[in-house]
C-alpha cells in the first residue's frame, strides 16, 4: 500500500511549532508551580508579620476576653506597601470563637488550630490563606487572667493576593502571543521561500516533458543551498537531454538522407521489374515484385516523414513565407484526398477566404495530415467536416470526424513523435502525422486543440496565432511584386 506523502516543509514547520508549543506549555506550567510557591511564602510570611505585630496591641477586658486596641488600626498594614490587599487580624478561642478584630464576611467560628499553623480555608465561595497562632497572655493589670490562652488569627482573600500576579501573567501571555506570530510569520516566510521554488521546479519539469522542450532554465537566487544544488542539477540534466535529443535528431536526419537513395533506387528497379515481369507474364515474378514494391513504398514514406520532422526540427532551416489562402489550400487538399479515398466518407466544408502569411508547403502538410488522419479513423459512411477562419487571435484549421475517437488519457501522448495507438496498429502510419502538425502550429506561435470522445469522433484544431501570420503592408507590397515579376 501507498504511503500518503505529506508536504516537507508543512512538516517542518508543524514539527517546529509543536516543539515551540510545548516549550511555551511547559514553561507556562513551571510559572504556575512557582507563582504558587511564591503566593504561599508571600502569605506565609505576611501573616504571622501581622501576628507578631498585633500582640503588642492586644488588651483584656474585665471579662478576661482579649481585644485590639484601637491605635493598631491607624498604623494597620502601613509597613507593607507592597502587599495591598486586605488581611483580617482577630483573636478567637481555641474552637475558633471569635474575640474581636476583623473577619471575613461569612465567617462561622469555623477557623481552628493548633499552636501554629498555615493552611487555605474556605469561606462561602471564596478561599483565604489564614495563619493562626497560640497566645499565652501575660498578667494583665486590668484583669485578673493570667492563665488563659486564646489564638490570633490572620487571614487574607487568596483571589487578593493572586490579583498581585495578574501582571505577570499578563507579560506571559503577551510573551506567548508574540511567539506564536513569530511562528506564523516564520512559517509564511518558510513556506513562500522553499514552496514557490520548489513549485516553480516541479512546474518547469512538469512542462518540460508534457512540451519535450528542455531549453528553458530556472534560476535561483534564494538564501537556501540545497535549493540551488537541486536546480543546478535539474538545469544540467536538461542540458544533457537536450543534447541527446539533438544528438538523435541529427541521427535520424543522417539515417533518412543515407537511406534516401537506395531506398529510391530500389523503388525505380522494382518498376522496371514490374514492366519485365509484365512482359514476359511471369505471374510468380509479379506478385512478388508487388510485395518488394510495396515494403519499399512503405519505407520512402517513414523516410519522408523522418526528414520532414528533422527539417521542423531544425534550428537552421527557415521557411520562406507568402500569402496563403486556408480555403485554396484545404480545397486543393481535400480535393485529392476524395479523388483517392476508396471509403465511402462524406466530405463537408464550411470555409471562408482566410489569408495569412506563412509558408505554403508547412500548410499543406497540416491539411493534409488532420484530413487523412480523419479519414483513416472514420468508419465508411461517416462525415468529415473541415473550416477555416479567424477566431480570438488566432487563425484556425478544424477538421472534425465521426470516427473511433480517442479515450482522454491518450489525448496528451498523440503528439509525442512514433505514438501510435495500440488500438490502431492495424491501420498504416508512423506517429509522426500529428507532431508535424504540432510543430507547424507551435512555428507559427499556435498549438493544436483536441475534442474528442471515445466512439464519437474527434475534432483537431491548428491554431496560428495573428501576430505571427497576419500579412503587413511591407509584406503584401513584397508579394505584390513577386506577382508582377511571375
Ligand atoms: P498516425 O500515422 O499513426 O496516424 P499521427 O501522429 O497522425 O500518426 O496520430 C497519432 C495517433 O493519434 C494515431 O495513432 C491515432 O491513434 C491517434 N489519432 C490521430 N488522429 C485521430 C483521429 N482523427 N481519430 C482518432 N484517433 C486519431
Amino acid at each position: 500500500m501507498l504511503k500518503k506523502k505529506r508536504s516537507f516543509i508543512s512538516y517542518i514547520i508543524g514539527i517546529t511549532g509543536l516543539i515551540i508549543l510545548a516549550g511555551v506549555v511547559s514553561l507556562l506550567i513551571m510559572q504556575k508551580s512557582l507563582i504558587q510557591s511564591e503566593i504561599e511564602h508571600r502569605a506565609n510570611d505576611r501573616l504571622f508579620r501581622e501576628i507578631r505585630r498585633v500582640k503588642s496591641y492586644i488588651r483584656f477586658d474585665k471579662a478576661g476576653v482579649p481585644y485590639i486596641k484601637d491605635n493598631y488600626y491607624d498604623k494597620a498594614f502601613s509597613e507593607d506597601e507592597t502587599m495591598d490587599c486586605e488581611i483580617y487580624v482577630f483573636t478567637r478561642d481555641i474552637e475558633g470563637a471569635f474575640y474581636d478584630g476583623s473577619v471575613p464576611k461569612g465567617y462561622n467560628n469555623s477557623l481552628q488550630g493548633a499552636v501554629k499553623d498555615f493552611k487555605v480555608v474556605r469561606i462561602g465561595e471564596r478561599e483565604y490563606y489564614a495563619a493562626s497562632r497560640k497566645a499565652i497572655p501575660k498578667k494583665d493589670k486590668a484583669s485578673d487572667i493570667t492563665d488563659a490562652s486564646y489564638m490570633i488569627s490572620t487571614m487574607v482573600a487568596m483571589s487578593d493576593i493572586k490579583t498581585e500576579y495578574r501582571g505577570l501573567w499578563i507579560r506571559s501571555c503577551v510573551v506567548i502571543l508574540v511567539v506564536g506570530v513569530l511562528l506564523f510569520v516564520f512559517a509564511i516566510v518558510l513556506k513562500r521561500r522553499l514552496l514557490v521554488p520548489v513549485k516553480e521546479l516541479e512546474e518547469s519539469i512538469k512542462s518540460n516533458c508534457e512540451n519535450l522542450n528542455f531549453t528553458e532554465k530556472l534560476n535561483y537566487d534564494g538564501p537556501f543551498i540545497e535549493l540551488e544544488l537541486l536546480i543546478d542539477a535539474n538545469n544540467a540534466l536538461n542540458d544533457r537531454i537536450l543534447k541527446e535529443l539533438d544528438r538523435q535528431k541529427e541521427f535520424n536526419a543522417n539515417v533518412s538522407h543515407e537511406l534516401r537513395t537506395p531506398i529510391a533506387v530500389m523503388h525505380a528497379q522494382c518498376q522496371l521489374s514490374r514492366e519485365i515481369a509484365e512482359k514476359t507474364g511471369d505471374e510468380n515474378m509479379l506478385e512478388s515484385i508487388e510485395v518488394f514494391e510495396k515494403q519499399t513504398t512503405r519505407m520512402k514514406g517513414l523516410i519522408e516523414q523522418v526528414l520532414r520532422m528533422s527539417m521542423l526540427d531544425s534550428k537552421k532551416h527557415t521557411f520562406s513565407d507568402e500569402d496563403v489562402d486556408l480555403l485554396d489550400v484545404i480545397e486543393s487538399v481535400c480535393e485529392d484526398m476524395e479523388y483517392v479515398c476508396d471509403k465511402d466518407i462524406r466530405f463537408s466544408y464550411d470555409l471562408k477566404s482566410t489569408v495569412i502569411r506563412a509558408n505554403m508547403n508547412l500548410i499543406v502538410i497540416v491539411v493534409s495530415n488532420l484530413v487523412s488522419n480523419a479519414i483513416k479513423y472514420s468508419n465508411p459512411g461517416k462525415t468529415v467536416s473541415i473550416s477555416c477562419g479567424k477566431e480570438k487571435g488566432y487563425y484556425y484549421i478544424r477538421v472534425k470526424d465521426e470516427g473511433c475517437g480517442i479515450e482522454k488519457n491518450k489525448q496528451s501522448k498523440i503528439f509525442d513523435s512514433y505514438y501510435r495507438d495500440s488500438d490502431n496498429r492495424n491501420l498504416e502510419g508512423y506517429g509522426l502525422g500529428l507532431p508535424q502538425v504540432m510543430k507547424i502550429s507551435q512555428y507559427y506561435g499556435g498549438t493544436v486543440k483536441v475534442d474528442s470522445l471515445p466512439g464519437r469522433g474527434s475534432t483537431f484544431t491548428a491554431l496560428f496565432a495573428e501576430e505571427k501570420v497576419r500579412r503587413t503592408e511591407k509584406n503584401q507590397e513584397k508579394n505584390q511584386g513577386k506577382n508582377r515579376n511571375s
